[in-house]
């Protein structure tokens, strides 16, 4: 399943407000004891599935509010409260509760795929269960991760292009702040202090379960899903001032996404295609296969020295090309476009902006 955390857009909102209670009087939601939807309330952020195939293919299913229609349905009492305890609106809720969410998470998609193919059934798009794309506005699936753990070096070309030395024998593990994230409709914003700002494309490892002293061949279970990242990095923050950490930690400077894309649809993470383009360039590309310490063996040896928590974010290295190493150093500038590209994971977009000299405090 493709899990998003996701805003209906305002100016989505119908013409005519009495629209929206038509919408609603339509699925008879008084009816089912449903307090009507009120899908404009600002702010409402809410976790939702992405329909995988058909006419629909794209929208975003509004998962709480699909099942507390479908359990209405089936005449179940309290029905929203009841959604409200079995499927979290917000992914570190809805991860703590792993495996019994995404079950709930899954019949409730399935009731609405379901409903769209029925004629009979109810009238699950007019309901407001199902948002085309453009209706919404997508937020990073893991908007504030606990901590975003980072590996260096992690494919053998990239740590030999930086001019590292022997290959280490444990993975370098670093943290990226957390309030660095964004989300794949965010820009990533050059700093007005830093003049030399380039990025990583990355597959992002999402924990769904407290991993502490994890053996390597139970690491994956721990696994609740992947997306595509940008490691974003000011260079001339890291190595000339030893700044390492803020220099990674940048505001904007963790772009994630699209989608969540859950643990059972990547079978092998170890063998999916990956590459980054910037403003059109393709600046790397090669497997995830090539990592020099597999994605089991980063979470055995993190967790023999920390808990991993649900909701925190394991970024897994880059690979060759990245901007810093290449011959002529591919610096990103105010208009370019980033583009990180994973088979089966997705492809996170987001477009760069110069913050302006003046704008400091
Ligand atoms: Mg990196």
């Amino acid at each position: 399943m493709h899990i998003v955390t996701f805003e209906r857009r305002r100016d989505s909102a119908p013409d005519d407000p009495r629209d929206s209670a038509r919408r609603l009087g339509s699925m008879g939601d008084a009816a089912l004891g449903l307090e009507p939807l009120d899908p404009h309330r600002p702010g409402a952020r809410r976790l939702g599935a992405v329909i995988p195939a058909g006419p629909d293919a794209g929208a975003v299913v509004d998962l709480n509010r699909a099942l507390a229609v479908k359990l209405a349905y089936e005449d179940v009492g309290a029905p929203e409260a009841e959604a409200d305890s079995l499927l979290p609106t917000d992914l570190l809720r809805f991860l703590r509760r792993l495996p019994d969410s995404l079950e709930f998470a899954r019949s409730a998609l399935e009731f609405v795929v379901e409903s769209i193919e029925s004629y009979d059934a109810p009238d699950v798009r007019r309901a407001g269960l199902v948002e085309p794309r453009r209706r919404v506005r997508l937020y990073a699936p893991v908007p504030r991760p606990g901590k975003i753990l980072a590996v260096a070096g992690n494919y053998p070309a990239h740590a030999s292009q930086r001019g590292s030395e022997e290959p280490s024998v444990e993975p370098i593990l670093f943290l990226k702040a957390p309030s660095a994230v964004i989300g794949p409709e965010d820009e990533i914003v050059i700093p007005a202090a830093s003049s030399y700002v380039d990025c990583e494309g990355e597959l992002a490892v999402v924990i769904g379960r407290a991993a502490r002293r994890v053996p390597i061949e139970d690491a994956l279970e721990c696994v609740a899903g992947y997306c595509a990242a940008s490691d974003v990095s000011a260079r001339d923050f890291q190595e000339p001032r030893a700044q390492h950490f803020i220099g990674r930690s940048c505001d904007t400077f963790a772009p994630l996404g699209p989608s969540l894309v859950t643990a059972d649809e990547i079978p092998d993470p170890q063998d999916l295609a990956i590459r980054t383009v910037v403003s059109g360039a393709p600046q790397q590309s090669g497997r995830t296969k090539e990592m020099r310490f597999p994605i089991a063996r980063l979470i055995a040896f993190a967790s023999s020295l920390m808990t991993l928590e649900p909701g925190d974010v394991l970024l897994t290295g880059t690979l060759s090309g990245v901007g810093s190493a290449q011959r002529a150093g591919r610096r990103l500038r105010d208009g370019d476009v980033v583009e990180v590209e994973i088979e089966r994971v997705g492809r996170l977009c987001n477009y760069v902006r110069e913050e302006p000299a003046d704008s400091g405090r």
